[in-house]
């Protein structure tokens, strides 16, 4: 292994040994505990890709895709967390000037946690419709505007916040104590109910000009869309590690119950559904792989990828939630079981970083350009 694989797999471990079995506590609780965030901020775990130059673990795309499907498996209210702030560190990557670089990705690896705001009330999957303003003068930014369901704005230093700026869009780093913000949580998520999702207010929140990424007035779709293919390949992995509970669930179960004197694996409409699961898993994998080392290649096609990926292991994870509820039954069909976790986590992961619909909308753009 490499010194970074060796990084990941410590990675993995460590977040493996912090949750242990409590994910279905703080899914319940709708909190992951501060003294479990905060320490995996500071050890630069929500965010791993940051290079080692700004204090991070620097991992590389495929590596951070592993890692995330094993945070995923785990808990996806925490993977949701690690999503949200990945996003706003690539936005600071991608779009930040040097002294923003040195500032704020730093803040991100030893500690400072992060949320992603786009989406509002009358701009859900079209995002050209948002109505939050930015406006610069001088030294100065306003930010004015109601953004909905920030995952992990609960928990978060600073949102990143996207609005119009003149006849494009800008995208703002807003502290979350600075005056004129208010973060108010959504009561009673369908699913990754720790994951803080909250609507976030901005009433004229005004900030020093280094607060404004680069990019300001460049078409809003293009600083939406560059930030959000983070966002699609980090959950397709963490669809992959539903998927991977799901299946490792439904098999143990199925190879020890009996039922009709043998074991449920034995029965072949139980056994289809540990097919399906296993073929589901393989293959998001193989698409996520793809994704990110076309990513990791520097190749414009990762964007492409990134959409199939996300669509294919969003879909598959509610096929493959609800296969191995099916296959538990009475056993997985509580509260606090990993597969009913993941049957309300999945369907969440068709909606978010644009929708299926919206996946294939932009699939069969794609398509449509590529033959003919
Ligand atoms: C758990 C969760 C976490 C989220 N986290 C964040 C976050 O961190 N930051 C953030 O900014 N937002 C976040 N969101 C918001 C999310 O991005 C939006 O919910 C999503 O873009 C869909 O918007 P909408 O809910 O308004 O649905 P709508 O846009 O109203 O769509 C409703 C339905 O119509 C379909 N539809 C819409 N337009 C079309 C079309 N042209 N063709 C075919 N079908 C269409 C959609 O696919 C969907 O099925 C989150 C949402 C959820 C549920």
């Amino acid at each position: 292994m490499t010194a970074v694989a060796d990084r990941a797999a410590e990675a993995a471990a460590r977040v493996s040994a912090t949750v242990g079995t409590a994910a279905d506590d703080w899914d319940r609780a709708g909190r992951i505990p501060d003294d479990v965030v905060r320490p995996l901020a500071e050890a630069g775990l929500l965010c791993p890709d940051v290079p080692a130059g700004f204090g991070g673990p620097g991992l590389t795309m495929a590596e951070l895709g592993e890692f995330t499907a094993h945070v995923g498996a785990l808990c996806s209210s925490l993977r949701s967390l690690m999503t949200s702030q990945g996003m706003v560190a690539w936005a600071v990557r991608k779009l930040g000037d040097q002294a923003q670089q040195e500032q704020y990705l730093r803040r991100l690896a030893t500690g400072a946690t992060a949320a992603v705001a786009f989406s509002e009330a009358g701009a859900g999957s079209d995002l050209s419709a948002m109505g939050t303003t930015i406006t610069a003068d001088g030294d100065r930014v306003e930010v004015t505007g109601t953004k909905v369901w920030v995952t992990g704005s609960a928990y978060a230093d600073l949102v990143l916040v996207f609005g119009r700026y003149g006849a494009g869009g800008a995208a703002v780093l807003v502290p979350t104590d600075a005056p004129g913000v208010t973060v108010t949580r959504v009561a009673d998520p369908l699913g990754c109910r720790a994951a803080g999702h909250s609507e976030v207010r901005l009433d004229g929140v005004v900030l020093p000009a280094g607060h404004l990424l680069g990019g300001a007035g460049m078409p809003l779709e293009w600083l939406v869309t560059s930030v959000l293919t983070y966002g699609r390949l980090s959950v397709a992995w963490g669809c992959v590690g539903m998927l991977r509970a799901c299946a490792s669930a439904a098999a143990r179960h199925a190879a020890t119950r009996e039922q009709f004197g043998k074991p449920l694996a034995e029965h072949q409409l139980v056994g289809r559904h540990l097919a399906e699961l296993h073929v589901a898993e393989q293959a998001a994998t193989r698409l996520c792989e793809h994704a990110a080392r076309l990513w990791d290649g520097g190749s414009p096609d990762h964007v492409v990828a990134a959409v199939s990926a996300k669509h294919f292991a969003a879909t598959q994870a509610v096929a493959g939630a609800s296969s191995a509820v099916q296959v538990l039954a009475s056993a997985g069909a509580v509260d606090g079981h990993v597969v009913a976790r993941a049957y309300r986590d999945a369907k969440l992961m068709e909606i978010i970083e644009g929708s299926s619909e919206i996946s294939q909308l932009l699939l069969a753009r794609h398509s449509v350009a590529r033959w003919t």
